[in-house]
């Protein structure tokens, strides 16, 4: 995976993670600042989460930090899914939350590229 499309899947799960969070009303979420390291660059991010959604949402950063694949397949696809099964339902449970709300079919072809 390169730089660009790592950037580009943090920020599409962000904001799902984002939607989902604020969507359900669910207490005490912050503003939190987010340091990605990838391939030797660091990146920042702002998200606005409860502690749940923020646990979560760090966990698939690190599976996209971890990410073995060159070219990243599907995560559906994937040979050796690195997810384990209790936060990939998690993950899906937001994303499809999201993508239902959002009903743009070039956010559609986003989740599908990440996650189905
Ligand atoms: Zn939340």
């Amino acid at each position: 995976m390169d730089t660009n499309k790592f950037d580009s899947e943090v920020l599409t799960v962000n904001k799902f993670f984002n939607m989902y969070c604020s969507g359900n009303k669910h207490e005490n979420s912050i503003f939190r600042n987010v340091k990605l390291k990838f391939k030797d660059k660091t990146y920042d991010y702002e998200i606005k989460l409860c502690d749940k959604c923020f646990e979560t949402v760090s966990y698939s950063h690190n599976r996209l930090i971890d990410c073995p694949q060159e070219i990243k397949p599907k995560c559906r696809s994937c040979k050796n899914p690195c997810y384990d099964k209790d936060k990939w339902k998690a993950v899906a449970k937001v994303m499809r939350y999201s993508g239902v709300r959002l009903g743009l079919t070039k956010i559609k072809s986003k989740i599908k590229s990440i996650f189905l």
